[in-house]
């Protein structure tokens, strides 16, 4: 049967305390144990169907980590108290000193900028490269590698990695092949596509609502469970745990993603082809011009579409900063970084979300400074806001 992640979302089943429909919120730090012999066997590590303390796990965190877990085709998932919380402990688990790192040279800025400026102080190196080209990828991979790293939609130049055939790279070298999904999920399950690892943050379309901050590491029971180790698991250790309260409503949020992801697709996707004909210069992976639109197609779950995320290049930051501080004006959307809301959110990443990628590196792949990165809502009219972005863009003699 085909894997659609929604239907399995779908089919867990929760009930609260007292049968209601949604689980209890575990409102606790701390459990106690009815004998001290469980308290130590808890301790040893034979954690089942017991909790210890919240930062090791809770019901609430669980229950969003089977979700998780579900939605991505993993045997489990612990959830983080942000994407950087899972980004950092999945690779300080996998990494020792002296090791290094093959990672996609488009990345999250703050991703970038955790590999190239703090993993140095514990010898840790990564080669950033184009991970759209195997050959180019395999030529950087040394004896001392021990992860390949990825985006499956890069942020924020929206690459397209071919998942498979990085993820038989990895196979061949014995390598973990790690996947940050946060761009597309529902549209790519890539550990169904082999990758090891799939990391998320919550923080953007999965909780949708721009309300909190959550990651999630996805993957199989051994890692998930090295992770919580409490003598050598970097989520126990480093400490990026997620409250139960926020597990509980972002579990709450991830019901109605399914909507929300085929809205954001389909607006994207008729303001992608709208700016594409009145001349603009747009990335989207749902385009034929873009480059990795064959691929991305060969990988999706066609149902969810090419996701939310575009960009359009207008020329200088002047121009980029004018039209966005107008789009705000005119209440199309916000002037904010981040995404995944209901409302369009745009920036100009070169000089925000990935100033931490030094300028002659943003040049050297692309990266421009009149380059703008919209995250698109799911305006009811999408037409109607297509009319009040063109008229902006005319006035400001961005399009004709
Ligand atoms: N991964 C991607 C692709 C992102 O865009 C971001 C944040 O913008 C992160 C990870 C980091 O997530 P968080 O802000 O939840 O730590």
């Amino acid at each position: 049967m085909k894997f659609n992640p929604a239907d399995r979302i779908q089919d867990l089943q929760y009930f609260g305390e007292f049968g209601g429909v949604n689980p209890s919120i575990s409102d606790s730090s701390t459990y106690t144990f009815l004998s001290a012999k469980t308290m130590f066997d808890t301790f040893e590590g034979n954690t089942e169907g017991c909790y210890l303390y919240s930062r090791h796990s809770s019901p609430s965190n669980l229950y969003l980590g089977e979700a998780m877990a579900a939605l991505e085709g993993t045997e489990t998932a612990n959830v983080t108290a942000s994407g950087m919380g899972a980004i950092s402990a999945v690779i300080m688990q996998l990494c020792n000193a002296g090791d290094h790192i093959v990672s996609s040279r488009t990345i999250y800025g703050g991703t970038y900028a955790f590999m190239k400026n703090f993993l140095p102080k514990f010898n840790i190196k990564t080669s950033f490269v184009d991970t759209t080209n195997i050959e180019k990828v395999e030529a950087v991979i040394t004896e001392n590698t021990k992860v390949l790293y990825c985006e499956t939609i890069s942020n924020p130049l929206l690459e397209i990695t071919d998942i498979k055939a990085l993820a038989a790279l990895a196979k061949k070298h014995n390598l973990p092949l790690v996947v940050d999904n946060t761009f597309s999920p529902l549209s790519v399950a890539p550990a169904t596509l082999g990758a090891d690892i799939v990391i998320h943050s919550l923080t953007k379309f999965i909780n949708g609502s721009s309300d909190a901050v959550g990651g999630v590491v996805c993957g199989t029971t051994d890692f998930c469970l090295g992770l919580k180790d409490v003598n050598d698991g970097a989520g126990m250790l480093l400490g990026s745990t997620m409250d139960s309260l926020r597990a509980a409503s972002i579990l709450k949020n991830m019901r109605t993603l399914h909507i929300r992801i085929k809205k954001h697709s389909e607006n994207a996707m008729y303001l992608a082809e709208n700016f594409e004909k009145n001349g603009l210069k747009v990335v989207y992976p749902g385009l034929k011009s873009h480059t990795g639109h064959k691929t991305m197609k060969k990988q999706m779950n066609q149902e969810y579409g090419f996701g939310g995320m575009l960009t359009v290049d207008v020329g200088s930051l002047d121009k980029a900063n004018k039209l966005m501080e107008m789009m705000q004006e005119k209440n199309l959307g916000y002037l904010a970084v981040s995404l995944g809301f209901y409302k369009t959110l745009f920036s100009a990443p070169g000089s925000s979300t990935s100033s931490e990628i030094p300028e002659e590196e943003q040049k050297q792949m692309g990266l421009s400074d009149g380059l703008i990165r919209f995250s698109i809502g799911i305006d009811n009219d999408i037409e109607r806001t297509y009319e009040r972005m063109k008229s902006c863009m005319q006035e400001l003699k961005i399009v004709n």
